[in-house]
């Protein structure tokens, strides 16, 4: 999961970039850089903080809805009056969160905000004879199920949710990656190695000189 965070506050930013460990967190300290980084990488979901210097997480909420970007946000802020949150939900938040607040219900809640953004009500992502849980990081493919480390599943996910797409390694390091971690050479090709070991060659295809993908399944006529 991409995740951008724009928190000003350099304590809770570095906590919960570290903390969040189990996605890519990219952290901006106010809007005017968040806006900036939008329009060079996707991000699965914003975790805006509303006091900002510059300009309020409210104000840069409005315009991002305005412009029509759906990406889920989820405010978290230490304003907890009734009329901040509807205000907060009322221009387009997803969700609220009250620093300060528990790791576990801020993980939960980005679970919740994701599905919901695949449309999905099933806490499962599933495709053909895989199937991902993303609360227990297991793979379960063809009556064999695995825990998989943080950066392989993230790579299975971005491969189930788009079956038959074709992800370069420089793609699937973007998925799996925040900006300040260093890339290790040859990581994707070591953990699709691990997942082929675990389930078998055929769970991810290479196509030579391009990328690796999910096997899109048939249809039956
Ligand atoms: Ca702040």
């Amino acid at each position: 999961m991409r995740i951008l965070l724009v928190e000003d506050d350099e304590m809770i930013g570095q906590s919960l970039q570290k903390a969040l460990k189990t996605h890519a967190v990219n952290w901006v300290t106010d809007t005017f850089a968040a806006e900036h980084t939008l329009t060079l990488e996707a991000y699965d979901l914003i975790l805006l903080d509303l006091g900002l210097p510059k300009r309020s997480g409210l104000e840069y909420l409005i315009q991002l809805r305005q412009k029509g970007v759906t990406i889920p946000v989820l405010i978290i802020t230490a304003r907890d009056s009734v009329e901040d949150r509807v205000k907060g939900l009322d221009c387009g938040a997803d969700d609220y969160l009250l620093k300060p607040f528990a790791l576990e219900e801020l993980e939960a809640r980005i679970r919740v905000l994701t599905r919901r953004k695949q449309d999905r009500t099933n806490p499962l992502i599933t495709y053909g004879d895989a199937s991902l849980n993303p609360s227990t990081y297991t793979l379960s493919y063809r009556g064999i199920t695995e825990r998989l480390s943080i950066k392989a599943f993230n790579i299975m996910q971005t491969l189930l949710e788009n079956p038959g797409a074709i992800y370069s390694r420089s793609q699937l390091e973007e998925k799996i990656y925040a900006w300040d971690e260093e890339v290790e050479s040859n990581a994707v090709e070591v953990h699709i190695h691990t997942i082929r070991r675990k389930f078998g060659a055929e769970i991810i295809l290479n196509v030579r000189g391009v990328g690796y993908t999910f096997p899109k399944l048939k249809a039956h006529i």
